[in-house]
């Protein structure tokens, strides 16, 4: 089947925007820059940015090549926006800079552009106040380093039309991310959420004497953090228990939760929606994390 195709342009080109409009170049997206730096700057940025990818052997020169073409940079806001099917907005963090902004950009393309704002902290109910198609409006929130991390969170505000969701989700697969939903407006969204629980815990663990910095950035880096790797946390926790989620309870000698088995069929469907070569039965994933978890290792020397 023929890959689906898509105009992206984005609105900003700093250290998120430039990684993630790589990701669209090298897909095949016709990408549009915008900003109000220098051009010269922007394009030094983006073929920096591709070059670590193909020192990564994520692409080869002469594709690298071939996708740079596929970029215009301009300092005119219509000329990039004007026909895109989405416009991915990297601004500074500031909400009076990015709903004037929004203004501009909907006066020119009208309510059927999707308008994503990377933003870590803004709710899209705050980016949609005052926008003349609140509708068009959502967070899709990426991750540093932009071009290699894939995970991109999505929420909607309370105007955000379900089908601009479904349609930005499509779009961010397409350019080779890793789309997930985050169904409420909550502080962090999802990721910066558990990512605070586990900074948090680490600090601790560090005031109160328990452990070296050192020796708490190796118990996650060679203990849970290795496994959150490849199969996350929830699927991880299953995976120790024969029966999973089921038998967990009873396993610890503990009350089961009216939870678990919400988790139990979670996992199910996470695992059946796996690819096969990531394993998609539990033994396929068992075999696969080893596989990982060798491969890793060997990476760093330690096996
Ligand atoms: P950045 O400062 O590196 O880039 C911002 C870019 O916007 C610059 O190139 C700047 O010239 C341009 N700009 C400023 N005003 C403009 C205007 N009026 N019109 C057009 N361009 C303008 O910032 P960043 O780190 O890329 O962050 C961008 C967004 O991404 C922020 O909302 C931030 O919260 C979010 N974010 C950042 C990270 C991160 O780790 N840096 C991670 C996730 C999300």
């Amino acid at each position: 089947m023929e890959k689906k195709t898509y105009k992206i342009a984005f609105v900003g080109v700093g250290m998120i925007g430039a990684g993630l409009a790589v990701n669209a170049m090298m897909n095949g997206y016709e990408t549009m820059l915008y900003d109000i730096r220098d051009l010269e700057q922007i394009k030094k940025q983006i073929e920096k940015v591709m070059n670590i990818m193909v020192k990564a052997e994520a692409i080869s020169k002469e594709d690298a090549e071939e996708a740079l073409k596929l970029v215009g940079y301009t300092s005119n806001l219509e000329e990039a926006v004007a026909g895109a099917d989405i416009v991915e907005e990297c601004l500074p963090e500031r909400l009076e800079l990015k709903q004037s902004v929004y203004a501009s950009i909907q006066e020119i393309t009208g309510p059927d552009t999707i308008i994503a704002s990377s933003t870590s902290a803004l709710f899209p109910t705050k980016l949609q106040e005052g926008a003349k198609y609140p509708g068009s409006i959502l967070v899709a929130h990426p991750y540093n380093p932009s071009y290699l991390i894939p995970l991109i969170e999505i929420c909607g505000g309370e105007q955000t039309e379900e089908a601009k969701i479904e349609r930005a989700m499509e779009i961010f697969g397409g350019m080779g991310k890793v789309p997930i939903r985050c169904r409420k407006e909550v502080e962090g969204f999802l990721v910066n959420r558990l990512s605070w629980a586990c900074m948090a815990a680490a600090q601790e663990a560090v005031k109160d004497g328990l452990c070296s910095v050192e020796d708490i950035d190796k118990a996650i880096m060679f203990g849970p953090g290795m496994r959150m790797a490849v199969t996350g946390q929830l699927l991880t926790i299953s995976l120790g228990v024969d029966g999973g989620f089921r038998a967990l309870a009873e396993k610890y000698g503990k009350e089961p939760t009216p939870e678990d088995e919400m988790y139990a069929c979670g996992v199910e469907e996470e695992i059946a929606n796996r690819s096969p070569e990531m394993g998609n039965t539990v033994e396929g994933v068992c075999e696969f994390r080893d596989h990982m978890f060798a491969e890793i290792l060997k990476l760093q020397k330690l096996l």
